[in-house]
């Protein structure tokens, strides 16, 4: 069986690597000449939107897929049309745009922040009083990782948030003084089986994922997963769904979701039974799906920018390195490094030393508290 992606980034290099062992070939469709999956595959090397290699796509690939959001509507069309492609238009069509996620989200009762849509300036005024300051102004469509949103503070902020990303369809959201942030990644196949792993407690840095520690256990699993199981039956979802979320008090409030495989799902290569990429290639070829069962605890630590020393990390007990072929760039996701232990002790213990030798790579802002953090924000949770 081949199967096709929709871009060749480091998601679609991870896909490729569960496949193997499930006898599964590759193919992948990514603008770039170096796309970091293309050795793992063909690679047809060109545009999202060039009508004759998304023709190509769908001819070699038994079932089709993707590793982002931001996949052109006209190439869903042309896709769908032309192959079984999972997740579904609809599922990508919600996730694209933060407006109509929201929407989604609200429709069927799951708590978002405020928010409101921004097109013109007028509006933005509107929209700060109405949504009250501080708060989050972000694009609609083609913002990941931070990129395309502004927070503002006061009044005064309005005008270089406008200056910046007016011209662009927008939100404006209220900012969430959040307790901490969790993500579930669910998998649904093609019978409606519905899986759920552990959450995923995530700390950002600038918008972008540092580290995710696995939660089994947590008090809020069952909260995120009726929010999740919500989405995958409305939607009639096949693969793999993250759904991103604050916590405030004993409230979660849905923040975005990820049609796809997710960064804050890495851990489950090392630290669940089946990996988040193992169990969206079973779902999307009507497979059954493998266990989501956590195996003892995890951490995710993601490499951005530079790669530290192997030798170091590679030192530390329970550590597995994942290098993703890519060129060093600032502010590029790397690679990652996943810790696994049987108890939370030992996790603990290495995750201090993990991340002293990655901190001081990550050109941290002194302002702000560093990743070991996390586990202390965990403990005033009632660990
Ligand atoms: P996003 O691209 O929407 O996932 O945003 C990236 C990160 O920015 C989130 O994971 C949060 O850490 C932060 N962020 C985004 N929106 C909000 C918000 N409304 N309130 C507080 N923090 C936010």
């Amino acid at each position: 069986m081949i199967v096709g992606i929709v871009g060749g980034g480091q998601l679609a290099r991870m896909l490729a690597l569960a496949g193997y062992p499930l006898g599964l070939n590759f193919v992948f469709l990514d603008p770039a000449p170096d796309a970091c999956a293309a050795p793992l595959g063909e690679h047809l090397c060109g545009g999202y939107d060039d009508r004759a290699l998304l023709a190509r796509l769908a001819a070699r690939a038994d079932v089709l897929t993707y590793e982002f959001e931001n996949v052109p509507e006209k190439s869903v069309e042309i896709l769908s049309a032309l192959g079984s492609i999972h997740p579904n238009a609809n599922a990508l069509a919600a996730a694209r745009d933060r407006l109509a996620e929201k929407t989604l989200f609200r429709e069927l009762e799951i708590p978002v922040p405020p928010f409101t849509a921004v097109d013109t300036r007028a509006d933005l005024e509107r929209a700060a009083v109405r949504i009250g300051l501080p708060a989050v102004l972000k694009t609609r469509t083609l913002g990941y990782d931070g990129k395309g949103q502004a927070v503002l503070r006061n009044a005064g902020d309005l005008d270089a948030a406008w200056a910046r990303l007016g011209g662009a369809r927008l939100i404006l959201e209220g900012f969430v003084p959040f307790d901490r942030e969790v993500s579930v990644i669910a998998v649904r196949g093609r019978t409606g089986e519905t899986l759920f792993y552990p959450l995923s407690e995530n700390t950002h840095q600038d918008g972008v994922l540092r580290l995710s520690v696995s939660r089994p256990g947590d008090p809020m699993q069952v909260l995120a997963e009726n929010y999740a199981r919500q989405l995958l039956d409305k939607l009639e979802y096949v693969g793999v769904l993250a759904l991103e979320l604050f916590q405030t008090g004993g409230t979660l409030l849905a923040s975005e979701m990820a049609p796809r495989v997710h960064n804050s799902g890495h851990w489950t290569i090392e630290g669940a039974q089946t990996s988040q990429f193992e169990n969206h290639l079973r779902a999307i070829l009507g497979l059954p799906l493998g266990a989501t069962a956590p195996v003892g605890y995890a951490a995710m630590v993601n490499f951005i920018g530079t790669l530290p020393d192997a030798g170091p990390v590679l030192a530390v007990p329970g550590v597995h390195w994942h290098a993703y072929g890519k060129r060093a760039r600032p502010g590029r996701k790397l690679g990652h490094a996943t810790l696994r232990a049987d108890n939370r002790q030992d996790l603990r213990a290495g995750l201090d030393r993990l991340l002293a030798l990655i901190e001081p790579n990550a050109d941290p802002d002194p302002g702000k508290p560093p990743l070991a953090r996390q586990f202390e924000v965990a403990a005033a949770l009632g660990e």
